[in-house]
C-alpha cells in the first residue's frame, strides 16, 4: 500500500472535490451540466483584456528563460505603484512575490509562518484554500465567525474569545468569498488593532479588490497601520478575468522590520520552486497599467451588475430561500430553511441537485461552514442561462419541500 502523507488528512478542497468528479461522470454519460462550482470567467463568455493578451503575444519570446524567483522587476514595480497609490506606505520591491496564481503564494505564506500547533484565524464561511494550507503546514485553522445578520461581518467578538498563545496569524478575505460581503473602514481598524496588540499576521486576501458594486467603497486592510506585519495578495484571476494564466503576487508591508526571518523564509520557497511562469509574469504590468474594463461590468447595466440583479431577485423570490445581497466578488451564500426542505444535509442536497436538475453548487459546508444549511452561488452565467439555471433550481426546491 502506498499511503498519502499524513500532512494531508483534513486537507480538502470542495469545490473540486466528489461532487465535481460526480459532475464529470454525468458529462461523460452526455449530461451538459451547469457548472457553478468555480470562480472560473472565461467559461462564461468574459475575456481578459486585450491589451493584456497581446503584450504576452509580444512578450512570448522574451519569456523564455527563468526570471528572477520573485519574478519580473517590471510587473513588480507595476504592483508596487498600484499598492502606492491605494496609500500603503514604504513598499519595496525587494518584498514583492510574483506565483502562479494566489493560490501558490498562499502556501508559501502559510509554510513560511507556521510551526506545528500554531493557529491561524481564519473566517467561517472562507475560501477553503486558506483552512487547508494551515491545516498541510501543521497549523490549526481556528475559525472565527462571520456573521449573516451583519451583512456577513466578522464578529470581532468571536475573533477575541479564540485569541490564545499560539495564535500567529489573522486571515481577512475582503471582498469575500463566498458571501460577497465588503468590509467597512471601521471594521477593518477593529481587526487591524486587534492584530497589533496581539502582534499577530494580517493576511489580506483581496483577490475581488476591483469586483465591488453598489459604488461600495473597499478599504486595502495594509493602508491601516504600519506597525503590522500585512501579507496582501490578489492577481488576474478575477479582476483581469485570466484565471487560467495563473499570476498572482502578494506584498509585504507594515512591520517589516519585525519579520526579516519571515521574509527570508518567503524568498526561499519562492526560489524553490525557481520562478512562476514567465509569459503570465508579463500579464501583470499590462493589465495593472491597462484598461480597467472590469469597473464597467459591475455597474446596474453591465453584465456582472444585471448577473448579480438577475441572482439576487430569483434566490429572493424562491419560498424558504434568504440571502444577503452582495457588495463584491461574484457568488452569493443563500441559506435554506431546514424545517421546509427535507434537508439531510447540505451535502445530500448539492448531490440530488446535480442528479436531478445538472446543475452543480459547492455546499457551505465545502468552505467550513459548520451548519448544514448553505450553499454558494457562483452568479457568472451570461443573463438568460443563469435565469434559466435558478429556474431550475426553483423547480427542484419545489419538490423538496416537506409534504
Ligand atoms: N483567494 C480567493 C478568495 C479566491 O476566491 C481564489 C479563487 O477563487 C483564490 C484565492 C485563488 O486564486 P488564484 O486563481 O489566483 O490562484
Amino acid at each position: 500500500m502506498i499511503n498519502r502523507s499524513n500532512r494531508l488528512n483534513n486537507v480538502s478542497y470542495d469545490l473540486c472535490g466528489p461532487l465535481y468528479e460526480k459532475a464529470k461522470e454525468l458529462e461523460l454519460l452526455g449530461h451538459r451540466i451547469t457548472k457553478l462550482n468555480i470562480g472560473n470567467p472565461a467559461p462564461f463568455g468574459f475575456e481578459a483584456p486585450e491589451e493584456v493578451v497581446q503584450h504576452i503575444i509580444r512578450n512570448l519570446s522574451n519569456a523564455q528563460g527563468y526570471s528572477d524567483h520573485k519574478g519580473l522587476l517590471s510587473a513588480r514595480e507595476a504592483v508596487k505603484r498600484y499598492y502606492d497609490n491605494k496609500g500603503i506606505w514604504n513598499i519595496s520591491n525587494e518584498e514583492i512575490f510574483l506565483g502562479n496564481g494566489l493560490s501558490e503564494l498562499i502556501m508559501h505564506a502559510v509554510e513560511a509562518l507556521l510551526n506545528e500547533g500554531d493557529e491561524v484565524l481564519v473566517p467561517s464561511p472562507d475560501y477553503p484554500l486558506w483552512t487547508a494550507a494551515v491545516r498541510f503546514a501543521g497549523g490549526k485553522a481556528v475559525h472565527y465567525r462571520c456573521d449573516e445578520e451583519a451583512d456577513w461581518f466578522p464578529d470581532v467578538q468571536d475573533i477575541k474569545r479564540k485569541l490564545t498563545s499560539r495564535t500567529r496569524a489573522v486571515v481577512i478575505i475582503n471582498p469575500n468569498n463566498p458571501t460577497g460581503a465588503v468590509y467597512s473602514k471601521a471594521l477593518l481598524q477593529e481587526l487591524v488593532a486587534l492584530a497589533e496588540e496581539h502582534n499577530l499576521v494580517v493576511f489580506a486576501d483581496e483577490i475581488y479588490d476591483k469586483i465591488l458594486y453598489d459604488e461600495t467603497a473597499f478599504t486595502s486592510a495594509a493602508t491601516l497601520s504600519e506597525d503590522v506585519l500585512f501579507v496582501t495578495f490578489s492577481g488576474l484571476s478575477k479582476n483581469y478575468l485570466a484565471a487560467g494564466f495563473r499570476a498572482g503576487w502578494m506584498l509585504v508591508s507594515g512591520a517589516r522590520h519585525k519579520a526579516k526571518d519571515y521574509i527570508s523564509g518567503l524568498n526561499t520557497l519562492a526560489s524553490l520552486r525557481v520562478c512562476s511562469n514567465v509569459p503570465a509574469q508579463y500579464a501583470i504590468e499590462a493589465a495593472l497599467e491597462g484598461q480597467q474594463s472590469i469597473t464597467d461590468l459591475t455597474k446596474p447595466h453591465g453584465r456582472l451588475g444585471r448577473q448579480r440583479a438577475i441572482c439576487y431577485e430569483k434566490l429572493s423570490a424562491m419560498p424558504g430561500i434568504s440571502c444577503v445581497k452582495p457588495k463584491g466578488a461574484f457568488y452569493m451564500f443563500p441559506k435554506l430553511d431546514v424545517k421546509r426542505f427535507k434537508l439531510q444535509d447540505d451535502q445530500q442536497f448539492a448531490l440530488d441537485l446535480l442528479s436531478e436538475q445538472q446543475v452543480l453548487l459547492v455546499p457551505g459546508t465545502g468552505f467550513n461552514y459548520p451548519h448544514h444549511d448553505h450553499f454558494r452561488v457562483v452568479y457568472l452565467p451570461e443573463p438568460q442561462e443563469l435565469s434559466q439555471t435558478l429556474d431550475r433550481l426553483a423547480s427542484f426546491l419545489k419538490a423538496y419541500q416537506q409534504e
